[in-house]
């Protein structure tokens, strides 16, 4: 049974039911890009180094293929100095879990690097995109919404005394190919705080409904246009309904008469 929920369980969720039921419950895999494989390898790099940084061991001795790691790291120190600083006055945790139970389940999460001093915390995540997301779209990803709503939910911290920074490490500048690390923060408020629960009250309580009926979970309506990257699209019957909106069915299309060759 499945009582441990991260953000990617919510999401998927929240996504499509029927997917979430797919890939968690039934463990249905699908083969993986071989270009996402390898972005996937790069981040976990990335995330074992800045760990090891932050644990006071040598990064400077990688061997010289991952060469791009040492430029990338000195990138992030150079944009963001402050992060980096040591500071008697502020508790820094790195891969740092975090978990509570609500409504049934064992909600997680895992902090790259957690500040906490006096009256603030701070998140920091590392992402390792090629592309940095918008700030609108990161307030409403369940991986902001989650990490903020724990840590104000495990700390005597309030709401707006916390924040979450993403830093997409992984930006170049165009012409010269330089690493060029940006930043989003996404600030957190009572408001937000309250939404979220309500938000993770509604999704618990349908998690537990869902699991209780013994029919399949609910697929997301076809007009979302989700099932147009989903593995499980044949397996949905999605297929032939995305097909078409670009083919007419047969019965519509004019014969054409084939004339013999004289
Ligand atoms: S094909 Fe569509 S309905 Fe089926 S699991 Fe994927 S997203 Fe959900």
């Amino acid at each position: 049974m499945l009582k441990t929920l991260s953000q990617g369980h919510l999401s998927l969720l929240e996504t499509c039911p029927r997917k979430f039921q797919h890939t968690y419950i039934d463990q249905l895999g699908s083969p993986i890009d071989p270009d996402l494989q390898e972005r996937l390898r790069w981040g976990s790099q990335f995330h074992l180094l800045m760990q090891q940084r932050e644990m006071g061991l040598p990064v400077a001795a990688l061997p010289a293929e991952d060469g791009e790691f040492q430029l990338c790291i000195q990138a992030l120190v150079d944009a963001a100095p402050e992060l980096f600083e040591p500071n008697t006055a502020e508790l820094r945790l790195s891969e740092q879990p975090c978990t509570l139970f609500l409504n049934g389940y064992l909600l997680t999460a895992v902090y790259d690097l957690l500040l906490i001093r006096p009256g603030r915390g701070q998140i920091i995540d590392w992402k390792t995109h090629l592309k940095p997301k918008t700030s609108a779209q990161l307030v409403q990803d369940w991986q902001t919404r989650l990490y903020l709503f724990l840590l104000v939910e495990t700390t005597p911290l309030t709401p707006d005394q916390v924040s979450m920074s993403y830093w997409f490490v992984r930006c170049q500048v165009p012409e010269t190919g330089a690493f060029a690390p940006q930043q989003v923060t996404i600030p957190y408020s009572l408001d937000q705080h309250r939404q979220t629960r309500a938000a993770l009250q509604r999704l618990t309580d349908q998690l537990t409904h869902l699991l209780d009926q013994p029919q399949a979970f609910p697929q997301v309506e076809a007009a979302k246009g989700i099932c147009r990257d989903c593995s499980f699209d044949y397996r949905c019957d999605r297929v032939a309904k995305r097909a078409s909106l670009y083919f007419p069915p047969l019965s519509a299309v004019a014969e054409v008469p084939i004339k013999p060759i004289s």
